[in-house]
């Protein structure tokens, strides 16, 4: 086994506050603020131990190649500040692609509403991580830290003790933590165990997903653009490349699917204009279904649901992980504050849960108005939806306020 955390003998529990099950892009940053902040931490996941990876994006054919093949989170100023607070984001920023601007459009109408650093008086209103890159940067810094790292290690059971919960581990025998996390993504084995349910909304979109080359600079330029079959969103990465999410009908997916890069590449432009010049090149694609997956509850007893375990959204706007970011940095207080030394206290993890409620709900009401409200179906008439960006763009307190609450920085 690769991870020297994975000495200990199978047949010996390894005991922990906090066990962290999923080391993706939630569970690594929440594993390393809670060791900072003193608590003993075991982070699990089923998968092997994140690789080095190149960082430089340069001209020559093989990083072209790689930089066509990313896939990339924007991060708001909140969630940038929160992993700045938490010593996370030097390493991080090397890679990250600062947006300037951000222009949102309906296509077919006049109107476009624009939110700007300048104006904010701000350096950027978020950044574009490649997640390959930013998973690499805090594994680094988890090697260094007090995380007991547990990789190959899937968690298969949980069970309640009378003061902690065991986990039954692949490789690493059992783990009993006084509060578990789970970080395990859309399919949670945790969630599953804690006979937490689930609700959905099928949002009856699909997403194509990749990179693009453009032939000129993007100037950090992000851009949402909402069609008939859902929103285009184009987000700027270091050189002349962008990270795409295209919405379209589920009745199209097979169609693109079937089409060459060429093919796909001249459909992106004309759906998208020329607005930043012609497309050169584009990357490989994936299709995803477009869901809205709900946990009925974020607390069970012992255990805390955040990320796609908790909740998956839309990706219109960027808000699932910046929203995941702030229900971890809420655990991380509500844990600093507690009297008592239990992270698992039940009255602690409700009084958790019941704060959270009222962000995660605006968020979701948000994610539905922009997925759903400037659709082709959708039921407000096209000239008055793109009159809305057009009274947005005019009336600047309320643009400000809304680039507030997009950006996370309403509570800073
Ligand atoms: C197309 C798209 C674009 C998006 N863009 C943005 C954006 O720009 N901004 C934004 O804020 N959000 C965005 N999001 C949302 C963001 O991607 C999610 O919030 C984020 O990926 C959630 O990460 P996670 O760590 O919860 O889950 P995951 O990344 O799925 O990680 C789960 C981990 O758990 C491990 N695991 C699973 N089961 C087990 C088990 N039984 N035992 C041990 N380990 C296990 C897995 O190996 C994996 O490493 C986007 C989402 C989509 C779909």
């Amino acid at each position: 086994m690769k991870d020297s955390d994975q000495q200990s003998s199978p047949t010996e529990p390894i005991d922990v506050d906090v066990a962290v099950v999923g080391a993706g892009l939630v569970g690594m940053p929440l594993a390393l603020a809670l060791s900072a902040k003193g608590w003993s931490v075991a982070l699990l996941d089923a998968g092997g131990e994140p690789g080095e990876q190149s960082e430089a994006v340069s001209v020559d054919e093989d990083s072209r190649s790689i930089a066509l093949k990313q896939r990339c989170t924007a991060l708001n100023l909140g969630t940038q500040q929160w992993l700045l607070q938490h010593d996370l984001w030097k390493s991080v920023a090397v890679d990250a692609c600062p947006i300037t601007r951000v222009n949102v459009s309906h296509k077919g109408y006049f109107g476009a509403t624009r939110l700007s650093a300048d104006e904010m008086r701000i350096d950027a209103l978020g950044y574009v991580v490649n997640n390959a890159n930013y998973i690499t940067q805090l594994h680094k810094l988890c090697v260094t830290s007090g995380v007991k790292r547990l990789y190959n290690a899937r968690v298969n059971g949980v069970t309640q003790l009378q003061d902690a919960v065991k986990l039954s581990v692949e490789n690493a025998g059992d783990v009993h933590a006084k509060l578990l996390v789970a970080a395990d993504g859309i399919t949670s084995l945790v969630r599953e165990s804690t006979a937490i349910s689930t609700a959905q909304v099928d949002y009856d979109q699909a997403a194509v997903l990749g990179m693009v080359e453009l032939s000129s600079a993007h100037e950090g330029v992000a851009h949402e653009r909402f069609t008939q079959s859902g929103p285009l969103a184009l987000l700027p990465r270091p050189g002349q490349y962008m990270s795409f999410v295209d919405c379209i009908n589920p009745d199209e997916q097979q169609t693109i699917e079937g089409m060459s890069d060429d093919e796909y590449l001249q459909r992106l432009q004309s759906r998208f204009g020329y607005r930043l010049g012609r497309f050169n090149k584009v990357g490989p694609r994936f299709v995803l279904p477009l869901l809205r997956i709900e946990s009925t509850t974020q607390v069970a007893q012992r255990t805390v649901l955040v990320g796609n375990a908790m909740r998956l959204l839309h990706p219109v706007g960027g808000q699932g992980y910046n929203l995941a970011i702030r229900d971890i940095d809420s655990l991380i207080r509500t844990l600093d504050k507690a009297t008592v030394s239990d992270p698992g206290d039940d009255a602690l993890l409700d009084q958790f849960a019941a704060q959270r409620l009222d962000d995660q709900k605006s968020i979701v009401r948000l994610t539905d108005l922009l997925a759903r409200g400037f659709r082709g179906k959708s039921a407000i008439p096209g000239h008055l939806r793109s009159g809305a960006l057009l009274g947005l763009d005019a009336i600047a307190p309320i643009r400000k306020r809304f680039a507030e609450k997009t950006m996370g920085i309403s509570g800073l």
